[in-house]
């Protein structure tokens, strides 16, 4: 193999982790160097809303990989480094006033929370969001029993930040602008699933109510709701989405569209500048989208390095195909879900009883997603059958007494 001077990594998270390692294990054993503006090695997010945030996980266990290992794969990383600027003909990146060049470059920046803007109080202390370990340094000593937590956004961020406030004794109130929680992402079903399990454990669920604005001076104290409605509360959780970082990638003129602009190979509009993760928007059946999953990260940043060895060695390149899935924990249920649900129009429901169910969403015949609860096998069977491109008769999954392994055998 013809070994490129340098490969640049730049975004220490899970799809640069991912990638770094990948480029080692096929073989590439030139200068790689992954950068990372956060000040810790690379690390898991979800367990942030889940687990992490519960107490029930260390750093040690948050944390993907030890220094020794990078160490022993000779992998360079520097983190509490932000890259400030690419130079894409010169190729080099900047770090403040360093420079490193590169040959090969990879974007994986991830996304940045929204937040609230100071005009509705979205600056007071005491207003929060959840993205990175900082966040949860802040958030940590306002979860105190008694204590009143409101959650702005019914998204699963915001739905497992309510369940571990609730878990841990506090007073929790949800708002959601939208009719119903998990609108943007699920279907009627999934949502009224989710709503009696949050309601069955105290917390308070107001769908259909839009933020006016929060009240306090320096603190937050409460919030003022649109429809005249004050709540009460001790401090915020704002979980009301992300937005692709895409700032530096914008400056260097790379095409910028719903994220980082990637062709089918990952790659963006500069050929040896490669993209993935949540960062990263790709063709799929038809639309430009981005998938925020650990799934996505992990298997784009793995077509990156070995898109990235094969551009080396002067070998063909390989698309992308996404297989997505999802998980989300709240209370004792685990949410399973796959595929994407984008143009069902209908769904149908396995239930298995005891909050063990399934619901199988279609596309006129085709089955395209499912969202699992609690229900490991329906996911399996539904992921395997979605990723093959099959569909599952409705009789079969609408009936809890059989056996989903044989819709696998049609
Ligand atoms: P990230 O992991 O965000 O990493 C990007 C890194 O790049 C960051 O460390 C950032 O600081 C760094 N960076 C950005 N700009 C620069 C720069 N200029 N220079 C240097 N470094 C830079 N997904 C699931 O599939 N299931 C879940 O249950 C789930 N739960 C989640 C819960 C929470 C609280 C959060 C926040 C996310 C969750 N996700 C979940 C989403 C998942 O974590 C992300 O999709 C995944 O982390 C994306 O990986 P990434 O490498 O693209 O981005």
């Amino acid at each position: 193999m013809r070994q490129a001077e340098r490969i640049v990594v730049v975004g220490a998270g899970q799809a640069g982790a991912t990638l770094a390692q990948r480029l080692r294990d096929l073989g590439y054993d030139g200068a790689l160097t992954l950068i990372g503006s956060e000040p810790y090695l690379p690390y898991q997010r979800p367990p942030l809303s889940k687990a992490y945030l519960l107490g029930d996980m260390d750093l040690d266990g948050l944390t993907l990989r030890p220094q020794s290992f990078y160490d022993d794969l000779n992998i360079e990383v520097q983190t509490g480094r932000a890259v400030t600027a690419i130079e894409k003909t010169e190729k080099l990146v900047s770090i403040g006033d360093e420079t490193l060049p590169y040959d090969h470059l990879a974007l994986v920046t991830g996304s940045d929370p929204l937040r609230l803007p100071e005009a509705l109080g979205g600056h007071l202390a005491g207003v929060h969001v959840v993205r990175g370990l900082s966040d949860i340094d802040a958030l940590e000593p306002e979860i105190v029993e008694g204590r009143k937590a409101l959650i702005v956004g019914g998204g699963y961020i915001g739905l497992e930040a309510a369940a571990v406030c609730a878990k841990r004794g506090l007073d929790v109130t949800l708002i959601e602008a939208a009719p119903r929680i998990l609108q943007r992402v699920a279907a009627r079903e999934t949502s009224n699933y989710f709503r009696a399990l949050h309601e069955s454990h105290g917390v308070k669920l107001l769908e259909n109510s839009r933020l006016a604005h929060f009240v306090g001076d320096e603190r937050v104290t409460g919030a003022l709701l649109d429809d005249g409605i004050m709540l009460d509360a001790d401090f915020v959780i704002c979980g009301i989405g992300v937005r692709p970082s895409t700032g530096l990638a914008e400056a260097a003129g790379l095409d910028i569209d719903n994220g980082i602009a990637t062709n089918v190979f990952a790659q963006t509009s500069v050929p040896n500048i490669w993209a993935a993760g949540d960062c990263a928007s790709f063709l799929y059946n038809g639309d430009r989208i981005r998938l925020e999953s650990v799934g996505n990260a992990i298997d784009q940043a793995k077509i990156v390095a070995e898109n990235i060895v094969a551009s080396l060695k002067g070998e063909t390149l390989k698309p992308y195909v996404a297989k997505p899935w999802f998980w989300s924990d709240q209370f004792d249920v685990k949410l399973q879900i796959a595929g994407l649900n984008r143009g069902y129009d209908r769904i149908v429901t396995r239930d298995s009883g005891a909050g063990v169910m399934s619901f199988w969403y279609y596309r006129g015949d085709q089955l395209i997603a499912i969202d699992a609860m609690n229900d490991p096998r329906a996911y399996m069977v539904g992921k395997r059958l979605i990723e093959a491109g099959k569909t599952a008769d409705p009789n079969v999954v609408r009936d809890a007494s059989t056996d989903l392994k044989s819709l696998m055998k049609r």
